[in-house]
């Protein structure tokens, strides 16, 4: 019977209220304003629109991120908010900005070409006008027959997967057999799978090669790389071309090219064409101001014994750089910045306090989130619990790009289902019907959940997030579906409103053992 109800409830199939379980007070009141505000007044394209085109890309560390951390804290403040704070986390590394870059060919014939330098690598020497080689290694060993050949050349790697036809739009949404699926499949996995030794070795392997193609390439007095690695019409996936640590090793100028130009550049050299190319970067390291930043403010609560406890919600600040950050994660930040709006807007008056914490250097490893745990709850290494530890209600994340809520993953904590699958019930007619048991990845909220707090990510439509947009360079404002931000926008408000409103806490899964950094 329980197991049924649990799966009725899961597949947000049934909104009879639970009885084995405990009956959540929704205030429809509050629940329609936050509805009409968040519908017919919204903010949040033009809060996206600030963070994309206005402070432009936010690699961590960068001129772009700065002037987001400025804004978003001026901004929330304006909106009513108190302890708006720039608040360094740790320390990150160094910055670096894109001043200049230009890439074309002009031998055989003049023609320009799409690509953008790598994070962290450093500037050409002025312009450069230089013939390509093209070096494909599968082993250390091939890389033999390129000593002596390198000087002064400009290198072209091989693409690894070639673009082809696109007969699948890029863009969907999630059907209903897919988000029923997701609410029957079991919560987390009692022992994680092992990770695939196999796959685990090649990835070394492959590393390993490529440290190794770097070496060479430098040793051999190379001007510059340029490289592709997937992506079709005309789109790149950016990534660090090197460490952002202060003492990281010297790399060369490297550029990451769309597949299309790259391959036509490979296919002239492999017929024997000589191909110039003429190009310049110029990249700015700033190295006095090594700190990691994540940007913080709050609704204070009003209940005498519940107002020490606080609601987080939260999305990386951080980009990568060869566009605006878009849908990963303009679009967090909006949603989560008009959650607050709401509420203030609305005259909420939440119980317990309410933060926003917008995330910097999430894109290298989760830092601004990690280190925000570690300073303020506990640290996984340790699991010594900090005083803040007992008083956070829940946290809410928003980062898996621009389409509209669907559900909530539960991260394993089979306790809170039935209080999400009530909160949603009002937002069935909106699309947001499912609640699985699963957990997700690669993102903030694991911060959280690695020391036992309740942190969840939300069920969001994937749209053309790993198609298109995810790390790319047509990760720009124009994949921002207007009415898919409002719609999360008052689904967050809400679930934040009622995590700040409800009698208890959100239950918690057992507390985690301390796990080293090196185990984790
Ligand atoms: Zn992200």
């Amino acid at each position: 019977m329980q197991k049924l109800l649990y799966l009725a409830l899961a597949c947000g199939l049934t909104t009879a209220p639970v009885l084995a379980q405990t009956t959540e007070k929704l205030d429809q009141a509050m629940l329609a304003k936050i509805k009409d505000e968040g519908l017919n007044r919204s903010k949040v394209m033009e809060t996206a629109f600030y963070l994309t085109d206005v402070c432009g890309p936010r690699l961590a560390g960068s001129d772009g991120l700065a002037r987001a951390n400025e804004w978003t804290k001026k901004q929330l403040t304006g909106w009513g908010l108190v302890n708006a704070a720039i608040e360094p986390w740790g320390t990150f590394g160094r910055g670096w900005d894109i001043e200049k870059s230009y890439v074309a060919m002009t031998a055989p014939y003049y023609h320009t070409l799409i690509g953008a330098p790598k994070a962290w690598t450093p500037s050409t020497n002025g312009t450069l006008k230089k013939q390509v080689v093209v070096v494909r290694a599968a082993t250390e060993a091939d890389l033999e027959k390129y000593k002596g050949k390198l000087r002064d050349k400009i290198v072209l790697t091989d693409v690894a997967s070639p673009p082809k036809p696109g007969f699948e739009p890029d863009a969907r949404r999630y059907t209903d057999e897919e988000l029923q699926k997701l609410a029957a499949a079991p919560a987390a996995p009692a022992t994680p799978a092992a990770p695939d030794a196999e796959r685990v070795a090649a990835r070394r392997a492959q590393i390993a090669l490529r440290t190794k193609m770097a070496e060479l390439y430098m040793s051999e007095g190379a001007a510059a790389v340029l490289s592709a690695r997937a992506g079709s019409n005309g789109t790149f996936f950016t990534s660090n071309g090197a460490s952002y640590a202060a003492d990281a090793k010297p790399v060369l100028p490297e550029l990451e090219m769309a597949s299309e130009d790259q391959l036509r550049l490979i296919r002239l050299a492999d017929a024997g064409i000589p191909v110039e190319i003429e190009l310049e970067t110029r990249t700015r390291f700033q190295d006095k101001d090594l700190k990691g930043y994540n940007v913080v403010a709050e609704i204070p609560g009003t209940d005498r014994k519940l107002k020490s406890e606080v609601v987080m919600l939260g999305a990386h600040l951080d980009s990568w750089h060869a566009a605006t950050g878009a849908t990963d994660n303009a679009a967090g930040c909006a949603v989560m910045m008009e959650a607050v709006r709401i509420l203030k807007a609305t005259g909420a008056k939440p119980r317990r306090t309410i933060r926003i914490a917008l995330w910097g250097e999430e894109e290298q490893g989760l830092h601004g989130s990690r280190n925000y745990v570690k300073n303020h709850f506990a640290d996984p290494a340790t699991m010594k619990l900090l005083p803040e530890h007992e008083k956070l209600a829940a946290y809410f994340n928003l980062d898996n790009g621009a389409g509209k809520i669907r559900g909530i993953y539960a991260q394993g904590n089979e306790a809170v289902v039935p209080v999400f699958s009530q909160w949603l019930q009002p937002f069935a007619d909106m699309g947001a019907t499912t609640v699985t048991p699963r957990n997700t990845g690669g993102t903030d909220h694991l911060a959280f959940d690695a020391v036992g707090l309740p942190g969840f990510q939300f069920i969001q439509d994937p749209l053309d997030y790993n198609t298109r947009t995810h790390h790319t360079n047509m990760d720009t404002y124009e994949r921002l579906p207007a009415d898919d931000l409002k719609q999360a926008s008052v689904v967050v408000a809400s679930f934040v409103y009622q995590a700040a409103m409800r009698d208890q806490k959100l239950p918690r899964k057992a507390l985690p053992v301390a796990k080293p950094a090196e185990v984790r």
